[in-house]
């Protein structure tokens, strides 16, 4: 399960992170022999994890829950069978280089390559972005798709991440964007408010506040501990430019497969402005079997979510199948 050699694009963004083992080790005071590492897993997928995330996770814990999220575990060494590299069907779906459809009404662009943090479980870890370039990088033919088919009304911005990009780059695509008539929604799919929330400085908040009215952010979190004091500030500044803030998550065994770790997770986003929106079961990428969990537990935690808290609280508990007319609900 040799992941082809995909290095992936730098940053656009200024931005203090870490590829460094022994730093992490180091930060964490924990031995090599504590917290082992993997290098056939990082092949294709280097570790990558930004100061303000490293400094969530606790001291002396291999097993803190956000360590685990970037951490490449000798487990994903581990090749077994049903996990592989497009787990969601990418490439059957894709328009355009840059731009993907699945769902009736919207599309997904592939903005970049690039993440602010490499999360070992994400589905997208074997994609192939260099396929998904265009010649100058603007993304022309994918915008071209969007203009000559009236039926998309909504676009999903995601990657990597959208908002690596530069505020300059950003502006030219929200505002290509903002020019087709039939589009009614623009979604911006990012980790970065969570994981770098310094990126959300004053002009790329007054950037987003322009397209306030159809603007729609999906965060991703996945343990109440993410969420610190300036994360909380942060998605409440993006509140206050009248944002729609959503959270997505994937149930990952260790990290948040315990009922009072989803509901803590649930209370914060709620006091960060943010309401939740799915909770992913595992896509089977390869290299992260080592991260799923069984239906039948899902199920248990979404029921003992239910009983804890408000509807409006607990997310829907989906999986994405090839060929699907949307994300199934899992009851
Ligand atoms: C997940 C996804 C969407 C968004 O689906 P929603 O259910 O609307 O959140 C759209 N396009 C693609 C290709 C997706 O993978
Ligand atoms: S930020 Fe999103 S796209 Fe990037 S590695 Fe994490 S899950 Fe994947």
């Amino acid at each position: 399960m040799d992941a082809p050699c995909q290095t992936t694009p730098p940053l656009e963004i200024p931005s203090r992170y870490t590829t460094d083992r022994s730093r992490i080790r180091e930060m964490l005071d924990l031995s090599a022999a504590q917290l082992a590492a993997s290098d056939t897993a990082q092949k294709g997928f280097a570790l990558k994890v930004p100061d303000a995330f490293l400094q969530r996770i606790r001291q002396g814990d291999p097993g803190d829950p956000l360590l685990l999220q970037v951490w490449p575990s000798r487990e994903e060494e581990l090749d077994v069978p049903g996990y592989h590299h497009d787990p969601v069907g990418d490439g059957a779906a894709t328009l355009t280089p840059g731009l993907l459809q699945k769902y009736r009404g919207r599309a997904l662009l592939v903005t970049t390559g690039a993440c602010a943090i490499h999360c070992r479980y994400c589905f997208r870890r074997h994609f192939p972005y260099h396929e998904h370039r265009d010649e100058e990088e603007s993304w022309q033919s994918a915008l071209a798709q969007i203009r000559s088919d009236p039926t998309l009304t909504e676009i999903i911005l995601s990657g990597g991440d959208p908002l690596t990009l530069s505020n300059r780059r950003l502006a030219s695509l929200l505002a290509q964007l903002g020019e087709i008539p039939h589009l009614k929604r623009m979604r911006i799919h990012t980790r970065i408010p969570v994981v770098m929330p310094r990126r959300l400085d004053e002009p790329l908040g007054n950037l987003l506040a322009r397209y306030a009215s159809s603007l729609v952010m999906v965060v991703h979190a996945n343990h109440a501990r993410e969420l610190d004091a300036q994360v909380h500030d942060t998605l409440w500044e993006l509140r206050h430019n009248n944002i729609v803030l959503l959270n997505q998550s994937v149930l990952l065994r260790g990290v948040n497969d315990a009922a009072d770790r989803l509901i803590a997770l649930s209370e914060r986003l709620f006091e960060c402005g943010v309401l939740p929106y799915y909770l992913h079961q595992l896509d089977p990428v390869a290299g992260a079997a080592h991260f799923q969990v069984s239906d039948e537990t899902a199920v248990a935690l979404l029921e003992a979510m239910r009983c804890a808290l408000p509807g409006y609280l607990v997310p829907q508990l989906v999986r994405e199948q090839e060929g699907e007319p949307y994300k199934r609900p899992i009851l």
